[in-house]
Protein backbone atom coordinates (compact mmCIF):
# COMPACT_ATOMS: atom_id res chain seq x y z
CA UNK A 1 0.00 0.00 0.00
CA UNK A 2 1.07 3.53 -0.78
CA UNK A 3 0.06 6.42 0.27
CA UNK A 4 1.14 10.30 0.64
CA UNK A 5 -0.11 12.21 3.26
CA UNK A 6 -1.57 15.85 1.85
CA UNK A 7 -2.09 18.73 4.26
CA UNK A 8 -0.64 22.17 5.32
CA UNK A 9 2.09 21.79 7.72
CA UNK A 10 0.89 21.17 11.20
CA UNK A 11 -2.42 19.56 10.20
CA UNK A 12 -1.53 16.50 11.72
CA UNK A 13 0.12 14.48 8.85
CA UNK A 14 3.73 13.05 10.60
CA UNK A 15 0.86 12.12 13.61
CA UNK A 16 -1.65 10.27 11.46
CA UNK A 17 1.66 8.76 9.17
CA UNK A 18 3.27 7.30 12.14
CA UNK A 19 -0.13 5.54 13.28
CA UNK A 20 -0.67 4.17 9.56
CA UNK A 21 2.57 2.93 9.52
CA UNK A 22 2.08 0.83 12.92
CA UNK A 23 -0.85 -0.76 11.90
CA UNK A 24 -0.46 -1.51 8.13
CA UNK A 25 3.33 -2.27 8.67
CA UNK A 26 4.92 0.06 6.07
CA UNK A 27 7.78 2.44 7.19
CA UNK A 28 7.21 6.30 7.48
CA UNK A 29 9.00 8.08 5.72
CA UNK A 30 9.52 12.12 5.97
CA UNK A 31 11.51 14.45 4.24
CA UNK A 32 11.20 16.61 6.95
CA UNK A 33 12.65 14.38 9.37
CA UNK A 34 15.24 13.21 6.73
CA UNK A 35 16.21 16.80 6.94
CA UNK A 36 16.87 17.47 10.16
CA UNK A 37 18.85 14.29 10.36
CA UNK A 38 20.84 15.51 8.33
CA UNK A 39 21.13 19.19 9.47
CA UNK A 40 21.96 17.22 13.44
CA UNK A 41 24.79 15.47 11.81
CA UNK A 42 26.22 18.81 9.95
CA UNK A 43 25.90 16.88 6.66
CA UNK A 44 26.26 19.20 3.22
CA UNK A 45 22.97 18.25 2.47
CA UNK A 46 22.02 19.06 6.04
CA UNK A 47 23.16 22.39 5.44
CA UNK A 48 22.15 23.63 2.04
CA UNK A 49 18.49 22.58 3.25
CA UNK A 50 18.60 24.80 6.63
CA UNK A 51 18.97 27.57 4.49
CA UNK A 52 15.57 27.23 3.37
CA UNK A 53 14.47 25.17 6.40
CA UNK A 54 14.48 28.05 8.81
CA UNK A 55 12.75 30.44 6.62
CA UNK A 56 9.80 28.44 6.04
CA UNK A 57 10.60 27.96 2.58
CA UNK A 58 10.94 24.48 0.47
CA UNK A 59 14.09 23.14 -0.27
CA UNK A 60 14.72 23.50 -3.75
CA UNK A 61 13.24 20.28 -5.74
CA UNK A 62 16.50 19.13 -7.06
CA UNK A 63 17.55 18.14 -3.74
CA UNK A 64 14.37 16.55 -1.97
CA UNK A 65 13.18 14.25 -5.18
CA UNK A 66 16.93 12.58 -5.22
CA UNK A 67 16.87 11.89 -0.91
CA UNK A 68 13.14 11.03 -1.46
CA UNK A 69 13.90 8.33 -4.38
CA UNK A 70 16.84 7.12 -2.87
CA UNK A 71 15.15 6.29 0.43
CA UNK A 72 11.85 4.67 -1.64
CA UNK A 73 14.46 2.76 -3.53
CA UNK A 74 15.56 0.93 0.21
CA UNK A 75 14.07 -2.76 0.46
CA UNK A 76 11.74 -1.54 2.99
CA UNK A 77 9.59 -0.06 1.07
CA UNK A 78 9.03 -2.78 -1.40
CA UNK A 79 5.63 -3.29 -0.48
CA UNK A 80 4.61 -0.01 0.38
CA UNK A 81 5.18 3.44 2.44
CA UNK A 82 3.58 6.13 3.71
CA UNK A 83 4.80 9.89 2.71
CA UNK A 84 4.92 12.70 4.96
CA UNK A 85 5.88 16.10 3.31
CA UNK A 86 6.24 14.74 -0.14
CA UNK A 87 5.75 15.20 -2.96
CA UNK A 88 5.19 19.47 -1.72
CA UNK A 89 5.01 20.50 -5.26
CA UNK A 90 3.93 19.48 -8.77
CA UNK A 91 7.10 18.67 -10.25
CA UNK A 92 7.69 16.54 -7.35
CA UNK A 93 5.05 14.64 -7.62
CA UNK A 94 4.99 14.10 -11.67
CA UNK A 95 8.68 12.80 -10.75
CA UNK A 96 7.07 10.60 -8.25
CA UNK A 97 4.32 9.44 -10.94
CA UNK A 98 7.26 8.60 -13.24
CA UNK A 99 9.62 6.67 -11.41
CA UNK A 100 6.35 4.65 -9.60
CA UNK A 101 4.76 4.38 -13.82
CA UNK A 102 8.35 3.14 -15.10
CA UNK A 103 7.84 0.10 -12.25
CA UNK A 104 3.89 -0.50 -13.26
CA UNK A 105 3.13 0.79 -9.87
CA UNK A 106 0.98 3.75 -8.67
CA UNK A 107 0.09 5.47 -5.77
CA UNK A 108 -3.03 3.57 -3.67
CA UNK A 109 -4.29 6.85 -1.38
CA UNK A 110 -3.58 10.36 -1.21
CA UNK A 111 -4.87 11.65 2.12
CA UNK A 112 -5.62 14.97 2.69
CA UNK A 113 -5.73 16.22 6.17
CA UNK A 114 -7.87 18.96 6.19
CA UNK A 115 -7.55 21.81 8.88
CA UNK A 116 -7.93 25.55 8.67
CA UNK A 117 -5.18 28.12 8.96
CA UNK A 118 -6.49 29.16 12.31
CA UNK A 119 -6.34 25.98 13.57
CA UNK A 120 -2.81 25.91 12.45
CA UNK A 121 -0.79 28.81 13.51
CA UNK A 122 -2.35 27.56 17.48
CA UNK A 123 -0.91 23.66 16.93
CA UNK A 124 2.50 24.92 15.64
CA UNK A 125 2.95 26.83 19.14
CA UNK A 126 2.28 24.15 20.94
CA UNK A 127 3.90 21.52 19.02
CA UNK A 128 7.36 20.13 20.82
CA UNK A 129 9.44 17.79 18.63
CA UNK A 130 12.64 15.21 19.43
CA UNK A 131 15.59 15.71 17.00
CA UNK A 132 16.32 12.26 17.98
CA UNK A 133 13.62 9.79 17.29
CA UNK A 134 11.90 12.41 15.63
CA UNK A 135 8.82 12.37 17.94
CA UNK A 136 6.15 14.89 18.36
CA UNK A 137 4.01 16.16 20.60
CA UNK A 138 1.45 19.01 21.82
CA UNK A 139 2.04 20.89 25.20
CA UNK A 140 -2.19 20.88 25.50
CA UNK A 141 -3.32 18.02 23.45
CA UNK A 142 -0.50 15.54 23.14
CA UNK A 143 1.87 16.46 26.45
CA UNK A 144 4.70 14.09 27.01
CA UNK A 145 4.80 12.32 30.18
CA UNK A 146 7.25 14.09 31.87
CA UNK A 147 7.46 17.74 30.71
CA UNK A 148 10.02 18.93 27.90
CA UNK A 149 11.60 14.99 27.37
CA UNK A 150 10.73 12.87 24.94
CA UNK A 151 8.34 9.44 26.35
CA UNK A 152 10.34 7.37 23.70
CA UNK A 153 14.25 8.00 23.75
CA UNK A 154 14.39 10.51 27.10
CA UNK A 155 16.04 13.26 24.94
CA UNK A 156 14.81 17.26 25.62
CA UNK A 157 12.08 18.51 23.17
CA UNK A 158 12.26 21.75 21.43
CA UNK A 159 10.10 23.97 19.63
CA UNK A 160 11.70 23.52 16.26
CA UNK A 161 12.75 26.91 14.76
CA UNK A 162 10.59 26.69 11.79
CA UNK A 163 7.27 26.35 14.36
CA UNK A 164 8.20 29.81 15.86
CA UNK A 165 4.80 32.29 14.92
CA UNK A 166 6.93 34.46 12.53
CA UNK A 167 7.88 31.02 10.15
CA UNK A 168 4.38 29.28 10.62
CA UNK A 169 2.59 32.17 8.65
CA UNK A 170 5.13 32.11 5.76
CA UNK A 171 4.94 28.15 5.66
CA UNK A 172 1.33 28.63 5.72
CA UNK A 173 1.79 30.71 2.22
CA UNK A 174 3.82 28.45 0.72
CA UNK A 175 1.60 25.66 1.07
CA UNK A 176 -1.02 27.49 -0.55
CA UNK A 177 0.37 28.49 -3.18
CA UNK A 178 2.74 25.59 -4.11
CA UNK A 179 1.32 22.41 -2.36
CA UNK A 180 -2.52 22.74 -1.99
CA UNK A 181 -2.62 22.27 -6.29
CA UNK A 182 -1.58 18.82 -5.42
CA UNK A 183 -5.00 17.85 -4.20
CA UNK A 184 -6.36 18.47 -7.70
CA UNK A 185 -3.58 16.76 -8.87
CA UNK A 186 -4.83 13.72 -6.86
CA UNK A 187 -8.41 14.38 -7.70
CA UNK A 188 -7.82 14.12 -11.16
CA UNK A 189 -5.69 10.92 -10.46
CA UNK A 190 -9.15 9.71 -8.58
CA UNK A 191 -7.25 8.53 -5.70
CA UNK A 192 -7.66 11.73 -3.53
CA UNK A 193 -9.35 11.17 0.26
CA UNK A 194 -10.19 14.26 2.46
CA UNK A 195 -10.61 13.88 6.43
CA UNK A 196 -11.01 15.90 8.85
CA UNK A 197 -8.19 17.21 10.86
CA UNK A 198 -9.47 19.15 13.54
CA UNK A 199 -11.09 16.18 14.92
CA UNK A 200 -9.23 14.70 18.16
CA UNK A 201 -6.28 12.53 16.63
CA UNK A 202 -7.82 9.23 17.20
CA UNK A 203 -11.36 9.94 15.49
CA UNK A 204 -8.90 11.29 12.39
CA UNK A 205 -7.25 8.00 12.55
CA UNK A 206 -10.73 5.83 12.70
CA UNK A 207 -11.74 7.93 9.56
CA UNK A 208 -8.22 7.01 7.89
CA UNK A 209 -8.98 3.04 8.96
CA UNK A 210 -12.25 3.05 7.04
CA UNK A 211 -10.48 4.55 3.82
CA UNK A 212 -7.77 2.29 3.87
CA UNK A 213 -9.97 -0.99 5.22
P1 LIG B 1 2.43 17.86 10.31
O1 LIG B 1 3.20 16.58 10.20
O2 LIG B 1 1.24 17.90 9.38
O3 LIG B 1 3.28 19.08 10.19
P2 LIG B 1 2.07 17.07 13.14
O4 LIG B 1 1.56 15.67 13.02
O5 LIG B 1 3.47 17.25 13.59
O6 LIG B 1 1.78 17.90 11.77
O7 LIG B 1 1.07 17.85 14.11
C1 LIG B 1 1.24 19.23 14.43
C2 LIG B 1 0.96 19.48 15.92
O8 LIG B 1 -0.41 19.27 16.20
C3 LIG B 1 1.74 18.53 16.83
O9 LIG B 1 2.09 19.21 18.01
C4 LIG B 1 0.73 17.41 17.11
O10 LIG B 1 1.02 16.78 18.35
C5 LIG B 1 -0.59 18.18 17.12
N1 LIG B 1 -1.73 17.40 16.60
C6 LIG B 1 -1.71 16.45 15.61
N2 LIG B 1 -2.95 15.98 15.37
C7 LIG B 1 -3.78 16.65 16.20
C8 LIG B 1 -5.22 16.64 16.41
N3 LIG B 1 -6.02 15.84 15.69
N4 LIG B 1 -5.70 17.51 17.33
C9 LIG B 1 -4.89 18.33 18.02
N5 LIG B 1 -3.56 18.40 17.89
C10 LIG B 1 -2.99 17.57 16.98
P1 LIG C 1 8.00 18.99 7.71
O1 LIG C 1 8.72 18.29 8.79
O2 LIG C 1 7.33 18.05 6.73
O3 LIG C 1 7.06 20.05 8.24
O4 LIG C 1 9.13 19.75 6.83
C1 LIG C 1 9.93 20.78 7.41
C2 LIG C 1 10.59 21.59 6.31
O5 LIG C 1 11.44 20.74 5.51
C3 LIG C 1 9.64 22.25 5.29
O6 LIG C 1 9.11 23.48 5.75
C4 LIG C 1 10.59 22.41 4.09
O7 LIG C 1 11.47 23.50 4.27
C5 LIG C 1 11.41 21.13 4.15
N1 LIG C 1 10.79 20.05 3.36
C6 LIG C 1 10.28 18.87 3.82
N2 LIG C 1 9.77 18.13 2.82
C7 LIG C 1 9.94 18.87 1.69
C8 LIG C 1 9.60 18.69 0.31
N3 LIG C 1 8.95 17.59 -0.12
N4 LIG C 1 9.94 19.66 -0.57
C9 LIG C 1 10.59 20.78 -0.17
N5 LIG C 1 10.92 21.04 1.10
C10 LIG C 1 10.60 20.10 2.03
Amino acid sequence: MKIIMLGAPGAGKGTQAKMIAEKYDVPHVSTGDIFRANIKNGTQLGMEAKKYMDQGLLVPDELTVKILLDRVANEDCKNGYVLDGFPRTIPQAEVLDKALTELGDKIDYAIDVDVPDENIVKRMGGRRACLACGATYHIEHIPPKKDGICDTCGEKLVLRDDDKPETVQNRLNVYHEQTQPLIEFYAAKGVLKTVDGTQDMKDVFEAIVKILG
